[in-house]
């Protein structure tokens, strides 16, 4: 496994640098925004392992940041690790509702805070990411993006399979057309609702084979769910 790549999102320069040659002395590949606009401009070009971020920043909060990391599908599946002064009970519970994975109150020590990495990235990553989903006959490999209807390979557009695997993980909950937007494609995407069922269209139609189109049901006037049962 190549080094992990950890994006660090922090405004003060020293505390930034600290942990930046911490990382790097520790065998971290390191990318460093100052700020969210950097922030989102780093994850552009390369989605990192792991994203640190502070809960101060000086254009948006860590939270917020946050917040809209884990609406993006892009980078919902980044663990985030807050960094913060803050250390109340209710500043730690709102940062780990706002969906980070784990939670630093400065100061910390290198040690502490590559341990903690260490065990997010391990928790984020089982078997490298090779989960295998099965229901009904329908067996999807999210690490290999490997779907087997009826046991038979079919291949997926890229969305196709985004929208299955956010369905194989989210399954018996009725899904809103604006939720898949948001879940699937992203909030910062322009999508018309109606492109969606063009979507579960294609979806339905290659998971044809053993019946498995079946499993992605259209509850009238509310959205989609998926059942295998
Ligand atoms: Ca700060």
């Amino acid at each position: 496994m190549s080094a992990p790549n950890i994006l660090v999102v922090e405004d003060e320069k020293p505390i930034r640098d600290m942990v930046t040659f911490g990382l790097r002395r520790g065998g971290f590949a390191v990318m460093e925004a100052a700020n969210c606009r950097e922030a989102f401009d780093q994850l552009a070009e390369t989605v990192p392992d792991l994203i640190l971020v502070d809960w101060m920043l000086p254009d948006s909060s860590g939270l917020e940041l946050t917040r809209s990391l884990k609406r993006n599908a892009d980078y919902q599946d980044v663990p985030v690790i807050m960094l913060t002064a803050r250390a109340t009970e209710d500043d730690k519970v709102a940062g780990l509702h706002s969906g980070a994975d784990d939670y630093i109150t400065k100061p910390f020590s290198q040690r502490e805070l590559q341990a903690r990495i260490t065990a997010v990235l391990r928790r984020a990553a089982p078997g490298d990411g090779s989960e295998v989903i099965e229901a009904g006959e329908l067996k999807v490999d999210l690490g290999s993006h490997c779907v087997m209807a009826g046991g038979e390979e079919v291949s997926l557009g890229p969305t196709e399979f985004k929208l299955l695997r956010f369905f194989l993980t989210h399954p018996e909950r009725v899904h809103s057309r604006t939720q898949l937007l948001d879940r699937v494609w992203g909030r910062n995407v322009y999508v018309e609702e109606r492109t969606i069922d063009v979507h579960i269209r294609r979806l339905r139609k290659a998971l044809a084979n053993g019946g498995c189109d079946a499993y992605i049901k259209t509850v009238r006037g509310a959205g989609y769910r998926f059942s295998a049962s």
